[in-house]
Parts: structure tokens; C-alpha cells; sequence
């Protein structure tokens, strides 16, 4: 029998809606982008992916969203192929309307995540919210870690611990993608940065997984964030 992951999208939508922060960090970053849209609600900065069971439940609910036809950016057409050979097979590439369209409760997981993913350590501890590092140059979040409410950091952690036992290949994609950072921060002599589920602030070492407590002040910024 093939195993289905128990997924409920309406409740984990439910459960997953407090902003990251305070202030609405669209409207800071959008300033810095020549499309003068947030960076995470562009198609030709980031792609946003469903899970199958999440698109059954939008396209059953909302307008909103479509499956990417790789055309949305025409000034950077997607190689849609590739991209969906990159993409697990659990998943698929989406695009929405746009942000003056966008429906609140009807944002995918991955909008509500952004800019941050489960940190897995090496021996297969989920610790945290750390980010993609992609990023750094645009995302004010990033940049602002100390911003980040705790609520939101107890939703996100409260959701991924229930999504990640579920569905045991999310938890492998997010164990592979922390194992791909701590190998860039490695290379890169740098330290990952952790919003740990001990409602504390630390740097990792990548090598060892030891954290060192921080003040989230001193988190590194980036771009025009400096
Ligand atoms: S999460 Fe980052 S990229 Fe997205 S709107 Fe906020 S600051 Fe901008
Ligand atoms: S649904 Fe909303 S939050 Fe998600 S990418 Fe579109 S505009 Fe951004």
C-alpha cells in the first residue's frame, strides 16, 4: 500500500497565519526591487512550490493560483523541465496572480515559510528556523532576525514537526538542504544562524553542530539592510 501523508491544508493554514514580524517587511523590501514588488511575492526571484494535497485544496477554494507554465517572468523565461526535475516529485511549481491579488488565507506553506526552513542537524535534530541563503542580499527578514515574533517561530516550529512526521520525504529534502548549508558555510568559513525552538538565538559552527548563544542584534545584515 502506498503510504498518504494525514494532511488537514485548512487546519496547518489555520494554524500557520501570524505574521513574521511587526511590520509589514513587503513593504520595506519591495523599495528595493526595480519591479517594486516584495522579493518573495516576484516570479522572477522565487517560485513558489504546493504540495499535490495543498493544490487539491486551492484550486478547489481560490482563483488565486495556477501550475507554472515557465512563462510569468517574461524577462527571464523558466526552463520549466528542468525546474521540475529539480522539484520533489510531492511538489508542484506554482505561480500566483501577484501580490495586489494576494489572498491571505489562501498563501502555500512555502509563502508563509519564507524566507525560513527547519535546520536538521547532522545526527537528525530538528533545532530550528534557519533561512535560505540565497536570499541574503534581498530579504529584509533576514537581515532583521531579531524582528521575528515568537509566535510566528512557535507556529512555524508547531507546523513543521507535525508536517515533517507525516510526511517522511519533506523531512529528507529538509535534512539534505541543511546538510547543503552547512557544506556552503563551511566553504565559506561562516556560521549558520539559528532561531532554536528554545526561543533562543545562536550561531552553529557547520562542522560540529555546536551553537553559541547570540545576542540577535548582532546577526550579520546584509545589502542595502547594512
Ligand atoms: S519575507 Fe523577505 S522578501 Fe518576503 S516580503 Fe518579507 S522582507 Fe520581503
Ligand atoms: S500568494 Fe501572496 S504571499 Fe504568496 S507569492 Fe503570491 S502574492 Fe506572495
Amino acid at each position: 500500500m502506498v503510504y498518504k501523508p494525514k494532511l488537514d491544508i485548512a487546519d496547518l493554514y489555520a494554524r500557520f497565519a501570524s505574521p513574521i514580524a511587526n511590520v509589514d517587511c513587503g513593504e520595506i523590501c519591495r523599495q528595493f526591487n526595480p519591479s517594486g514588488k516584495p522579493f518573495c511575492c516576484d516570479i522572477c526571484v522565487a517560485v513558489p512550490v504546493a504540495l499535490k494535497k495543498e493544490w487539491t485544496y486551492l484550486k478547489a477554494n481560490t482563483e488565486l493560483w495556477h501550475r507554472l507554465h515557465g512563462d510569468e517572468c517574461p524577462s527571464d523565461p523558466i526552463d520549466l523541465p528542468k525546474m521540475q526535475a529539480e522539484t520533489p516529485h510531492y511538489m508542484h511549481l506554482m505561480a500566483c496572480k501577484g501580490p495586489a491579488f494576494c489572498e491571505r488565507d489562501y498563501r502555500t506553506l512555502s509563502c508563509r515559510q519564507f524566507p525560513f526552513s527547519p535546520y536538521i542537524t547532522a545526527d537528525d535534530r530538528l533545532i530550528g528556523l534557519t533561512y535560505n541563503w540565497d536570499f541574503e542580499e534581498v530579504c529584509w527578514v533576514i537581515s532583521n532576525l531579531d524582528q521575528v515574533s515568537d509566535q510566528y517561530r512557535k507556529e512555524f516550529l508547531d507546523i513543521y514537526d507535525h508536517l515533517l512526521f507525516e510526511h517522511p520525504s519533506e523531512y529528507d529534502s529538509y535534512y539534505w538542504l541543511s546538510e547543503d548549508m552547512r557544506e556552503h558555510f563551511t566553504k565559506t568559513g561562516r556560521s549558520i544562524p539559528i532561531l532554536h525552538r528554545d526561543g533562543s538565538y545562536y550561531l552553529l559552527n557547520p562542522e560540529t553542530d555546536e551553537l553559541t548563544p547570540i545576542d540577535p542584534h548582532e546577526f550579520p545584515k546584509f545589502g542595502p539592510y547594512l
